[in-house]
């Protein structure tokens, strides 16, 4: 019993903590739609290995998971073409913003990761292999819906089509990589895929519960299932440690030290192996587009739980 109060106490604890700063950072407003977006919400789920959920503030709101949506892609990807997607993207940290141009150029073409943008692009390139753009959307909502349990989650075509109206670097990074051959469709469906990825809505709660199969060596247990294999999840955690937060990866392992992803919408994905995974948002974001407060409670978290993979 102790543990169970114990971790629903943290989060009470880490929320009072955080509350003063709630609507620090700045809210994604190169996506009109994210621009309107409160942000003096802040919600936290944890999602244990053991089918429990804990949550606090705003959990069962849903915002845009935007490049959160990347590691599901890249799960989607893994399934249906295996190692042969290390073929079109890399697996080192960029260093860079998660919209940058100019590595592309030096490397021919062939993003660095999957999760900054260009890489997500390529995936998303994949995924629309053999079906209309229509169809490889239906499939990633499907895979969310079906990983969270819930046939409510939506895309929120208000933010896809915020995107696709103001999503020129998108289209600069998709049209670039084409001139390199690294691109099979043309670029205005790549993108109308991954423009609607990106616009999926989700809460904390729902979003917890999707990731836990990264959580639990690529089991769901509440699916009765396993979704990758324990390989699979250890290799995609691993992305996510050094890339899930372009160049600010670093400070992030160095800060929360667990697996992560970002999304301007301000959500973060975290992973403890083997505990529990975790979904933290709030809107403001700091420059280099992740969650200021939704960092801070996972540092909080980490240190009070000892679940940083580094050790406590
Ligand atoms: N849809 C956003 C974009 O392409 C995703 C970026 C992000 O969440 N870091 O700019």
């Amino acid at each position: 019993m102790g543990v169970l109060v114990d971790l629903q106490n943290l989060l009470n604890n880490i929320y009072d903590e955080l509350y003063e700063r709630i609507g620090t950072g700045a809210v994604a407003d190169y996506i009109p739609e994210l621009a309107k977006v409160d942000k003096n919400q802040f919600g936290i789920s944890v999602a244990t290995t053991d089918g429990q959920v804990f949550s606090v503030g705003d959990a069962t709101t849903a915002f845009s998971i935007q490049s959160i949506s990347k590691v599901f892609t890249l799960t989607l990807a893994l399934g249906r073409y295996g190692n042969s997607v290390w073929k079109r993207v890399g697996r080192e940290p960029s260093g860079s913003s998660f919209n940058s141009i100019v590595q592309l150029e030096f490397e021919k073409g062939r993003p660095r990761n999957p999760f900054i943008n260009a890489g997500a692009i390529v995936i998303s390139d994949l995924i629309l292999s053999g079906h209309q753009p229509r169809e490889a959307i239906g499939e990633i909502l499907d895979f969310m819906r079906y990983l969270a349990q819930d046939e409510s989650i939506i895309v929120d075509h208000d933010v896809a089509k915020s995107e696709m109206r103001t999503g020129h670097r998108n289209l600069a990074l998709a049209s670039f990589m084409k001139s390199f051959a690294n691109l099979d469709h043309d670029a205005a469906h790549v993108l109308g895929v991954y423009f609607h990825q990106c616009a999926i809505a989700m809460s904390c709660e729902q979003l917890a519960s999707a990731g836990l199969f990264l959580a639990d060596g690529g089991r769901n247990k509440a699916l009765g299932l396993r979704v990758v294999s324990a390989e699979r999840a250890r290799r995609i955690n691993a992305l996510m440690m050094m890339c899930g937060h372009y160049d600010a990866s670093g400070d992030f392992a160095y800060r929360v030290g667990m697996p992560g992803k970002s999304g301007v919408g301000g959500g973060i994905l975290a992973i403890a192996p083997e505990k529990a995974s975790i979904a933290v948002w709030s809107p403001g974001l700091d420059g280099f587009g992740n969650s200021v407060l939704g960092t801070a409670a996972l540092e909080l978290l980490a240190h009070r739980t000892g679940w940083s993979v580094f050790g406590a």
